[in-house]
């Protein structure tokens, strides 16, 4: 990586979801009271790779992509996060979501450090075929980077199992190993996990029920607005509004509507499914997207892009409660209001950590040659984040501190015990 990018990163003291985890991390140093020396150490990516994507689009033309993979930090285990496509993408914002994976993976303690990559692009300007020969040339050029025992990918925004699929494919052939473990949210038949998909709405549905638990209340009549509906939201508004919360809101890239009787969720999702926009769904009412954040309702869940919550959209939020389904959606200035309104947030690497747990059960699978049963997997899913939940309220209150502080404060610790055992190699 480039030093003076990443010093003058680091250096920056607000404003974007780097600096935000940058600030966590420091903070949650200060009260632990561990060495500055150690906190930089684990502030600063370990490795960063860009990639130029050249490939042929349908009409014959060659085009140029920009690419990156992000190894944050692999003390813990090797690196594992998500394969991004979106054509607001920046290194930046990678580095963020790779700190970001490091602190989930310890967190909920699993044996991975933390990674991220992605491609800038807007996958919706390409056709399947041209979409097969981006990840391809990808997956080509980062593929020294990439292992069962280095860096082992996954979905994120704007790829899915197919993706997976073609990028498997690519690094087996280039490897000659079939090393089912070298990616995870693949398809089934290729050493994919029933129960992978649906694993991060599970993990937030578990999440949002201790939460209200904590605070003697229950998902049942709870009043829900959603951000982003798509292999997160998707799945978490069914399965919310299946346990009896009511979807008083939702939004996704092309619109927003609300219905104060609640949405029925099952029927929006068939409506998005065949490409209609949320807005002419005619069992809700359309409003503008800026009038989603100060929709009447208890719990507020972001599930689409980072960095959407600043300080002004965090003091119209009227929800007692944010689940942070999409990684770093709250900005410094926003988690700072919240703080200061008494808005009780359950942070992204505790709240959306259900994905990644059940991709460190993929990858355990895909090494044993041997299948779980299906209820197993979900069970200890369950288990996990229940177990991640319970010790991040735990850390909070003794610390006195909020949860995503504590959360950080419990990641960080492991960490830097970490490094405090392997020492530096020079
Ligand atoms: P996705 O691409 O399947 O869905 C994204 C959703 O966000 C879509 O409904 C889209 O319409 C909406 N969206 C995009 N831009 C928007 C905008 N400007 N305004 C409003 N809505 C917008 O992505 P996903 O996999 O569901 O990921 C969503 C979030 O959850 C991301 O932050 C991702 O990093 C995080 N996450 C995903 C997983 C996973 O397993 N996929 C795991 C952990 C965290």
């Amino acid at each position: 990586m480039n030093e003076n990018f990443l010093t003058s990163q680091i250096e920056k003291s607000s404003g974007s979801t780097w600096d935000a985890v940058v600030s966590q991390i420091r903070r949650a140093g200060e009260i632990l009271g561990i060495s500055e020396d150690i906190i930089e150490v684990i502030i600063a990516p370990e490795r960063s790779l860009k990639v130029s994507i050249p490939i042929k689009r349908d009409s014959g033309k060659i085009e140029i992509f920009q690419g990156w993979r992000i190894l944050h930090d692999t003390t813990r285990g090797p690196g594992k996060g998500g394969i991004r496509y979106h054509s607001e993408l920046t290194e930046e914002t990678l580095m963020a979501l790779s700190a970001e994976m490091s602190l989930k993976t310890a967190l909920v303690g699993i044996p991975f450090g933390g990674a991220k990559g992605g491609v800038k692009v807007d996958p919706r300007k390409l056709s399947q075929s041209e979409l097969e020969r981006l990840t391809r040339r990808f997956a080509l050029e980062i593929s020294s980077l990439i292992g069962p025992a280095k860096d082992v990918p996954a979905p994120d925004i704007n790829t899915d199992a197919n993706v997976m699929a073609w990028f498997a494919d690519t690094i087996w052939n280039i490897s000659g190993n079939f090393q089912s473990a070298t990616i995870t949210g693949k398809p089934f038949a290729i050493g994919g996990v029933m129960g992978h998909q649906g694993a991060t709405a599970q993990g937030v549905v578990t999440v949002c029920k201790r939460l209200l638990e904590k605070h003697n209340a229950g998902l049942a009549g709870t009043r829900v607005a959603i951000q982003g509906l798509g292999k997160v939201g998707g799945p978490l508004a069914f399965l919310l509004s299946s346990l009896g919360a009511r979807i008083v809101g939702a939004q996704d890239i092309s619109g927003t509507i609300t219905n104060r009787a609640g949405i029925n969720i099952a029927k929006l999702l068939s409506h998005i499914e065949n490409r209609n926009p949320i807005s002419t769904f005619g069992e809700a009412e359309p409003i503008s997207p800026d009038d989603f954040w100060s929709l009447d309702c208890d719990v507020l869940i972001p599930a689409a892009l980072g960095g959407v919550i600043d300080s002004q959209i965090a003091s119209k939020i009227k929800a007692r409660f944010v689940v942070e389904a999409a990684n770093g959606p709250t900005l410094g200035s926003g988690d700072e209001e919240f703080n200061t309104r008494g808005v009780i947030v359950a942070p992204d690497i505790l709240a959306n950590a259900g994905g990644v747990v059940a991709s460190s059960f993929e990858w355990a699978q895909d090494l044993q040659g041997y299948l779980w049963e299906e209820e197993l997997t979900a069970t200890r899913i369950r288990d996990t984040m229940e177990k991640a939940f319970d010790s991040t309220w735990a850390k909070a209150e003794v610390l006195g501190v909020s949860l995503r502080i504590g959360a950080v404060a419990l990641a960080v610790e492991k960490i830097a015990e970490a490094h405090r055992l392997r020492g530096l190699i020079f």
